[in-house]
């Protein structure tokens, strides 16, 4: 799954909580951020095998690190230990939401991926394979990232210009990123899949980051 877990991020934002919106892309994300850097330092393995399913061409053979589920629920556990270490002040409820937000990424990963996901090291493979169903892998993407907007846009209010069409803007470009990563030509190497997801994920932190600064929160009486 791509742009379909910032969809949980955004949710989380709209049950209002003190954590920023651009830590929350990067916690939904951090098991992709992480694997990312592993592949280009050859820890993980991935191969590009066009058909392997058919909407992705990443055969993700090697991975236990970042998207087993052991390790996944760790990096969860740390995230959370994390936040909570650097903003103590917002309570153990957020550092946990952090962590759910970690976890979260996994669960959707499950979901689309093909039995590539190991339960612990590199072993007992799940995956229910959404992906070779395209149409319905896409709608899903879609279905739940625009959950997550439609949330998030009913319990902020534009502050400033461009907090309204900036969330419309984000809207397609998200649309046409996962269009691109489904429907487009294969990544032509593993470095270049893993340099392609670390730009796209720093880039729509930022996105957030700016998003976030352009919005505030509507007070409860205010929600339709
Ligand atoms: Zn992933």
């Amino acid at each position: 799954m791509f742009v379909g877990h910032y969809g949980p991020s955004l949710a989380a934002k709209a049950a209002k909580n003190p954590i920023p919106l651009w830590v929350l892309f990067i916690a939904v994300q951090l098991l992709d951020v992480f694997w990312s850097i592993f592949v280009l330092l050859g820890i993980e393995k991935v191969r590009i095998t066009p058909g392997i399913t058919a909407t992705n061409p990443l055969d993700l053979y090697y991975m236990p690190y970042t998207h087993s589920l052991l390790g996944a629920m760790l990096w969860s556990v740390a995230a959370g230990i994390a936040y909570y270490v650097f903003r103590k002040a917002n309570g153990l409820s957020a550092a946990a939401l952090v962590g759910a937000a970690v976890f979260s990424h996994w669960v959707l990963d499950w979901l689309v991926h093909r039995p590539d996901l190991p339960l612990y090291d590199n072993s007992f493979k799940v995956g229910l394979g959404l992906w070779n169903y395209p149409a319905f892998a896409f709608l899903l993407e879609i279905a739940v990232l625009f959950s997550g907007m439609y949330l998030y846009m009913k319990t902020t209010t534009r502050v400033s210009r461009g907090g309204g069409f900036g969330v419309v803007i984000f809207g397609f470009i998200m649309l046409a990123v996962q269009a691109y990563i489904f429907f487009g030509p294969p990544p032509t190497s593993d470095k270049a899949a893993a340099v392609t997801a670390l730009v796209s994920y720093s880039a729509f932190a930022g996105i957030a980051y700016w998003l976030e600064r352009k919005r505030a929160p509507l007070n409860i009486e205010q929600r339709g």
